[in-house]
C-alpha cells in the first residue's frame, strides 16, 4: 500500500492505475479506522481493482472545538489496518493541504437536507464542511464510485444531492451499517466510551429496535414511536438530542408511519456523542425497499 499526502501525488498514483486498466473506488473516512470501515472497503474492493482511503480528520466539519480536540487520531495503526484490509492507496492530506492559505470556496447544499437533524444540533456549517470536503476529496480523485454508510444517513443524502447537482462523475454507493454484535453501531468515537458508558450506549439500538418492533406490530402514530425511543433511553440515564421519524429521501419530519421511514437518533452518552438511525416499516406497509438500492 502506497501513502500519499498530496493532491498532486494521489492523482498521479492513480493516472497509472487509470493507465493500467483499473477502476478505482474510493472510502472518505476521518481515521480512527474500524470495521465499519472496513466493510466500506470491501465493498470498494468488490467492484474495483484500484481501492482508496482518504483519512482526514476535516476541521470544518466540526462545530465544536473540544471535539476537534479529542477526535482519535492515529494514522500509523490507519496504515497498518488499511494495508492489511487490501488497500491500494492511502491519501493522509494535512489540513494545509486541503486549505491553503487563502482557501475561501464553501460547498453549501440548501434546504431541510443540511437544515434538520445534523444541520440544527450541530449548526449550518457542519454540512457545508462536510459538502465541500467531499466535493474536494471526489475532485483530487475522481474515482469511478465512492462508498459511504448508512450509519451517517444525512450525510451521505447531502453527498448524494451535491454529486447529483455538480455532475460529479462519481457513483455515490451507500453501504449498511456495521455493528458491534451487541448493536452497537461502530463508531471512531466509541473508542472514547467507558465500559460503564458503553453498556450504556446500547440503549441506542434498543431504542432503535423497540420503535421498529412497534411499527411492526401496527403502531403508526409517529409521536408514539418517538416517545418509545426516547423512553427507551431515558431508561438507560440518556437524554436523546432528537429522536426524529422521517421521510427516508427528503428528511421531512412525519407525523403517520406509511410504509416506511427513518428513525434518527442522536444522544450523548458522558462525553460522547453518537447518531444511529433505523428504518422503520409499517405492519402491511408497501415492502417496496425505501432505499433504491436496499438489500431487503
Ligand atoms: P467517519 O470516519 O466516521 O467520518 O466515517 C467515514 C465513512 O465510514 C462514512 O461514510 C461513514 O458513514 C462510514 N461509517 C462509519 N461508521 C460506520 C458503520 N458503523 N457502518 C457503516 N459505515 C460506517
Amino acid at each position: 500500500m502506497r501513502i500519499v499526502r498530496t493532491v498532486d501525488e494521489l492523482r498521479a498514483a492513480l493516472a497509472e492505475r487509470r493507465a493500467a486498466g483499473s477502476r478505482v473506488g474510493l472510502v472518505p473516512t476521518m481515521g480512527a479506522l474500524h470495521e465499519g470501515h472496513l466493510s466500506l472497503v470491501r465493498a470498494a474492493r468488490a467492484e474495483n481493482e484500484a481501492v482508496v482511503i482518504s483519512v482526514f480528520v476535516n476541521p470544518a466539519q466540526f462545530d465544536d472545538a473540544s471535539d476537534l480536540a479529542a477526535y482519535p487520531r492515529q494514522l500509523e495503526r490507519d496504515a497498518e489496518i488499511a494495508a492489511e484490509a487490501g488497500v491500494d492507496l492511502l491519501f493522509a492530506p494535512d489540513a494545509a493541504e486541503m486549505y491553503p492559505e487563502g482557501f475561501a470556496t464553501v460547498v453549501h447544499v440548501e434546504g431541510a437536507l443540511t437544515e434538520t437533524l445534523e444541520g440544527a444540533a450541530r449548526g449550518g456549517s457542519h454540512f457545508d464542511g462536510v459538502a465541500t470536503i467531499v466535493a474536494k476529496l471526489l475532485l483530487a480523485g475522481l474515482p469511478d464510485a465512492a462508498y459511504f454508510g448508512r450509519k451517517d444517513a444525512q450525510q451521505l443524502l447531502v453527498v448524494q444531492r451535491m454529486v447529483a447537482d455538480l455532475r460529479i462523475p462519481t457513483r455515490v454507493v451507500a453501504c449498511p451499517t456495521s455493528r458491534d454484535p451487541d448493536g452497537l453501531a461502530r463508531s471512531s468515537r466509541n473508542a472514547r466510551l467507558s465500559a460503564e458508558e458503553r453498556l450504556r450506549a446500547l440503549a441506542i439500538p434498543r431504542a432503535l429496535d423497540a420503535a421498529a418492533a412497534a411499527a411492526a406490530a401496527g403502531e403508526r402514530d409517529a409521536a408514539a414511536l418517538r416517545a418509545l425511543a426516547t423512553e427507551t433511553l431515558r431508561g438507560a440515564g440518556i437524554e436523546a438530542e432528537y429522536v426524529a421519524l422521517v421521510r427516508a429521501d427528503s428528511l421531512a419530519p412525519l407525523e403517520r408511519l406509511e410504509d416506511a421511514a427513518l428513525l434518527a437518533v442522536a444522544a450523548r452518552v458522558g462525553e460522547v456523542r453518537l447518531i444511529d438511525n433505523a428504518v422503520l416499516r409499517a405492519a402491511g406497509g408497501d415492502p417496496e425497499p425505501v432505499h433504491p438500492d436496499e438489500e431487503v
